[in-house]
């Protein structure tokens, strides 16, 4: 490349040339699961989840996008919930599409967090030990399937991160709008960044989460795992009912985009949402009963108190419950199949923050 250079420049011009390829902007190598990213290059692996009593582990694939230059470390997990498809085929197409050569800092992709949920086809519980994986962070590195896999994630890419986004979307049986959730910890700076990241992915309705713990030890979402170890991070939720469709994996893209472009890791991307609706009082409805689940509303639905979220009966046709929204809101997701078991839940309901409130 020498022979290149103009014989016009002089000696300051060669001193920025070589100033900006110094070791300052030296990018390492990024090791993850046995595979070595160099600097602008892509890699991908898997990582062993060993097995424990009944049964053989797992792998959870990952992609690593290492860029040029040295900057955030972004983590982009789907697959969390084993039937929530169209964040996957997002990541499938961001592995496609994100350009080392050009990203500042480095994104890891998991591909899919929870491979036995879904190859198993099963919604919520891992198919091993019946437990909700994003309940059992940060997860033991003896303990069922599921607490394994929430180990490994936590070690191997929550700890490498400096941001997570964790995407979901309804799951299998979930009609859902799509909404992400702010996460309100004891910790004001990750707290700020945090509502940044929500702003960035550009989804309109944005929860205000205040009642996940702050013990990191005791994290139980994979999220707030990341906060309760000082890393700003996201749940982000579209699409969902088992649904793959192009505007709810389109979405993923755009929020993606959006993140790189408030990170400073990219330098095109769509701005942040203008004009979020901050929802703060939020419940999640349940059902007393085991029977068949009449959804009664439809997500995005504004209810007024006592208004009919669901209907429940047993499995002669008697009515056992009427589920009514407990406080006047939106409808984020309602259950939208027949099988419903005492204690799940059958909706979500959430209300707009008063205007002018303390939006922290
Ligand atoms: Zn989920």
């Amino acid at each position: 490349m020498l022979r290149c250079i103009p014989r016009t420049l002089g000696p300051v011009t060669i001193t920025l040339l070589f100033a900006a390829a110094g070791p300052a902007d030296a990018q390492a190598p990024f090791v993850m699961g046995g595979v070595t990213a160099a600097p602008g290059t892509i890699a991908s692996g898997d990582l062993n989840v060993p097995g424990g009593a009944g049964d053989d582990g797992t792998a959870i694939p990952f992609t690593v996008i290492h860029g040029s230059r040295p900057g955030p470390v972004l983590a982009l997990i789907a697959g969390t919930h084993g039937v929530e498809y169209p964040p996957v085929l997002a990541l499938q197409r961001l592995r496609a599409s994100l350009d080392p050569r050009t990203l500042t800092g480095t994104v890891v992709l998991v591909h899919m967090a929870n491979m036995p949920s879904f190859l198993a086809r099963t919604i919520y519980y891992g198919p091993k030990d019946g437990q909700n994986l994003n309940r059992v962070f940060p997860g033991k590195p003896s303990g069922t399937l599921s607490e394994r896999i929430a180990f490994i994630l936590t070690r191997d890419v929550i700890d490498r991160a400096t941001h997570v986004i964790d995407i979901h979307c309804g799951d299998g049986n979930e009609w859902l709008r799509p909404y992400s959730y702010w996460v309100v910890t004891s910790a004001p700076a990750v707290v700020a960044a945090s509502k940044d990241l929500a702003l960035a992915f550009g989804l309109d309705h944005i929860v205000i989460d205040t009642e996940r713990p702050n013990d990191a030890a005791a994290s139980v979402y994979l999220a707030n795992t990341a906060m309760t170890r000082g890393k700003p991070a996201l749940t982000a939720e579209s699409g969902g009912w088992s649904r793959t469709d192009e505007e709810s994996i389109a979405r993923v893209e755009h929020g993606v985009a959006g993140v790189l472009k408030h990170l400073g890791m990219r330098g095109d991307g769509p701005p942040p949402v203008a004009h979020p609706i901050w929802l703060g009082r939020n419940e999640v409805l349940r059902s007393q009963f085991t029977g068949l689940l009449y959804p009664m509303v439809e997500p995005g639905q504004t209810v007024a108190q006592g208004t009919i979220i669901a209907r429940v009966t047993d499995f002669h046709g008697q009515v056992l419950e009427e589920i009514r929204s407990p406080f006047a809101g939106e409808i984020l997701y309602v259950v939208a199949t027949p099988p419903i078991t005492k204690g799940e839940p059958v909706g979500f309901v959430a209300e707009r923050a008063a205007a002018g409130a303390d939006i922290r």
